[in-house]
């Protein structure tokens, strides 16, 4: 895997999200990058027949191993996460399998959040076991239950922060550090919520960090992707266990689709900000609202650790409202004008869903009785997940006014 990541990495973040791993084609002086679809390129010396042949060899070959755009995706993603490198693969959930089954095997024990990102929930709880991946869940805004759930055969912490949907932050700095002096050799950050705007994981202690593209990265709701991204020498062994041999590579399509949101992610992200303040802000004084849980607002029980750890809070928030929510959310399908009622987060567009309770603790977080009951202490009966867009925050709030 060619890479240019680490002589860009002295950039500041604005300049890395435009420039890195990009250059001015010298075939054509084409300023923005190509589109280079091609499956298969000709080497110039002979580079065997296995993947494994092409191990040190400085160009490409065939797709499945790396190809020139979505190198340049993986070198501005490494650039903008301070890293050396970047592993870019089909979804953040093909990233997800990538890295855990890509540095995970029998016998090994993985650690989770008790309630993280449902896609990765589900394949920890009922796929990870047929491996022989053992999984234990903890809460970790409670260090001492990270601490007493590591064994001799820990291998992998894993962090999302926020968490989907809870809003919980975790002390990146704080558990990568435990962990290590543990004995834990990865400790493994999902930052979907944050993106590097906001945190870079790997300079606070982690081994990787983990990207759904299809989110704030990518931006616009048009293309999923995944990362993993981390040390140089890890990352290029997890391209040949993982891409090459799982196969959920991303396709160069995706990759030049993506590599353009990146572009604008430094801008995107403080309008997210700023548009999410006034929402979050709009929702607390409602009425008819509950509760409102929002990194950037003092009363978000983490908000210390939020100020600390998140140079910019992002545009993810929950709310609960007094009336039930299933009745609300069944006008926010008909009524709502602006906003989408619909899954995803991070795009342009504001998004907003539904997470019932019951749904939820049937689907994903059928742990023990105590994190169920920690889950139900969140979230009630349901939360509302609400990804606020660049929109005007005026026309949001209107919005969301016509179905509270
Ligand atoms: N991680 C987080 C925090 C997410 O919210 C999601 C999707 O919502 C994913 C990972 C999975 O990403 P994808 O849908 O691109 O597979």
């Amino acid at each position: 895997m060619a890479s240019r990541a680490e002589g860009n990495r002295e950039w500041a973040v604005e300049t890395a999200a435009v420039h890195a791993g990009e250059a001015i084609d010298p075939a054509t002086r084409a300023s923005s990058p190509n589109l280079v679809m091609s499956v298969t390129f000709a080497p110039e010396t002979l580079t065997g027949f296995s993947a494994r042949d092409e191990q040190g060899y400085d160009g490409f070959v065939y797709a499945r191993a790396g190809s020139p755009t979505v190198q340049q995706l993986a070198d501005k993603l490494a650039a903008l996460e301070g890293a050396e490198a970047a592993l870019c693969c089909a979804s953040g959930v093909a990233a997800a399998h990538a890295l855990i089954c890509g540095r995970l095997g029998r016998g090994d024990h993985l650690i989770l959040p008790d309630a993280n990102y449902v896609g990765i929930a589900e394949l920890a709880r009922d796929t990870l076991p047929r491996f022989g991946i053992e999984v234990s869940y903890v809460d970790l805004a409670r260090p001492e239950e990270v601490a007493a759930a590591i064994r001799p055969e820990t291998k992998m912490l894993w962090l999302e922060t926020p968490a989907n949907p809870t809003m919980k932050l975790a002390d990146i700095a704080a558990l990568a550090r435990l962990a290590h002096e543990r004995g834990v050799r990865d400790v493994a950050v999902d930052s979907t919520y944050a993106t590097p705007i906001a945190t870079r994981p790997i300079e606070l202690g982690a081994d990787f960090v983990v990207h759904s593209l299809t989110k704030y990265i990518g931006g616009h709701g048009d293309a999923m992707g995944g990362a993993v991204i981390g040390r140089k020498a890890e990352i290029e062994a997890l391209n040949l266990e993982a891409n090459v041999h799982f196969g959920g590579v991303l396709s160069p399509f995706n990759a030049w689709m993506i590599l353009r949101g990146a572009a604008t992610l430094p801008i995107r992200m403080r309008a997210h900000e700023e548009a999410a303040l006034k929402v979050a802000r709009f929702l607390e004084d409602h009425p008819q609202v509950a509760r409102v849980f929002y990194p950037g607002l003092p009363s978000h029980p983490q908000h210390a650790l939020a100020k600390r750890q998140m140079r910019n809070f992002s545009g993810m928030m929950t709310f609960q409202t007094k009336r039930p929510g299933a009745e609300i959310a069944a006008r926010m399908v008909k009524e709502l004008e602006v906003i989408h009622y619909a899954v995803s987060l991070g795009h342009h567009r504001s998004l907003v869903y539904w997470i019932g309770t019951e749904d939820i603790e049937a689907s994903t977080f059928r742990h023990d009785a105590e994190q169920r009951r920690r889950y139900r202490e969140y979230a009630g009966d349901g939360v509302f997940r609400l990804s606020v867009g660049i929109e005007n925050a005026d026309d949001l709030t209107a919005d969301l006014a016509r179905v509270l």
